[in-house]
């Protein structure tokens, strides 16, 4: 086999082998992304974190890896009762599972949804209220820029996990699979957002847009959910109970629901 110049390298080697996975995971044509979520067999939800990655912790010992199990289990129930496709979940357990994986397994089961459940984390304690993400290498503003930062760096697991990803390289790259479906992200957060703030009595923090490693390598319309501030006591408390995961649950299928009805 003829081997070009590129390869000699082994970032060269790295780009070459990070362009081929992107290139098998891109969707072809624009068409093919407008028509997926009217042909959706299999949706993805990724409860946040997990294992020794704990994500944020609450004042009352409440961990964030915790609360976006329950939140995804219930919602993964709602959805198999009322709609006909199959939910995977990227962990059903609490076990570690790398960023990378989250949205291999998406893409490997050829997901027509990807929904990241998370629970936000502020330094001002009085931060509260739930808002909804998709993708951007931008962040909205410096808040969101700092959300993103911790996000995707809660812990030093990730490199452990996989240290041989070149993270920088491997984010503009992937974010090749998610660009085609900005437009139905969009949609999707702005719907799921409409009913978390109708359903929970909580600030609406709207929709906003940040680069989250998570959605970047996800090949169809991605989302990513902060129910509430764990790191606000007061909504610790209710992140802790039965009641609100279960209409963080529902107003998520809600959402959902509605963009499924009204295709762009
Ligand atoms: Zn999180």
């Amino acid at each position: 086999m003829k081997i070009s110049r590129i390869h000699r390298t082994a970032r060269g080697a790295a780009l070459a082998a990070a362009l081929l996975v992107a290139a098998a995971v891109c969707p072809v044509s624009g068409d093919a992304a407008a028509g997926q979520d009217r042909r959706i067999q299999t949706m993805v939800i990724d409860p946040g974190h997990g294992g020794m990655e704990t994500g944020a912790k609450g004042k009352f010992g409440n961990l964030e890896k915790d609360i976006t199990l329950a939140i995804s289990l219930k919602l993964k129930a709602i959805v198999e009762r009322n709609m006909g496709f199959e939910v995977v979940l990227t962990r059903d357990k609490d076990v570690d599972v790398s960023i990378e994986n989250r949205s291999a397994i998406a893409n490997n089961r050829k997901a027509g949804l990807f929904i990241s459940i998370h629970a936000n984390g502020a330094v001002q304690k009085k931060a509260a209220g739930s808002e909804t993400f998709f993708l951007s290498l931008n962040a909205t503003d410096e808040e969101t820029r700092r959300l993103a930062y911790l996000e995707n760096n809660s812990s030093e697991l990730q490199s452990r996990l996989d240290p041989s990803s070149d993270d920088d390289l491997m984010m503009i790259l992937w974010d090749m699979a998610q660009t085609a479906y900005i437009k139905q992200s969009s949609r999707l957060a702005e719907l799921v957002q409409e009913e978390l703030d109708a359903m929970l009595g909580t600030r609406n923090r709207g929709i906003k847009q940040a680069p989250f490693k998570i959605l970047t390598g996800v090949a169809c319309p991605a989302i990513l959910v902060e129910a509430a501030f764990i790191s606000n006591p007061a909504e610790e408390q209710k992140l802790a109970s039965a009641d609100f995961q279960a209409k963080i649950a529902e107003a998520i299928y809600r959402g959902l629901a509605r963009y499924l009805r009204v295709p762009e």
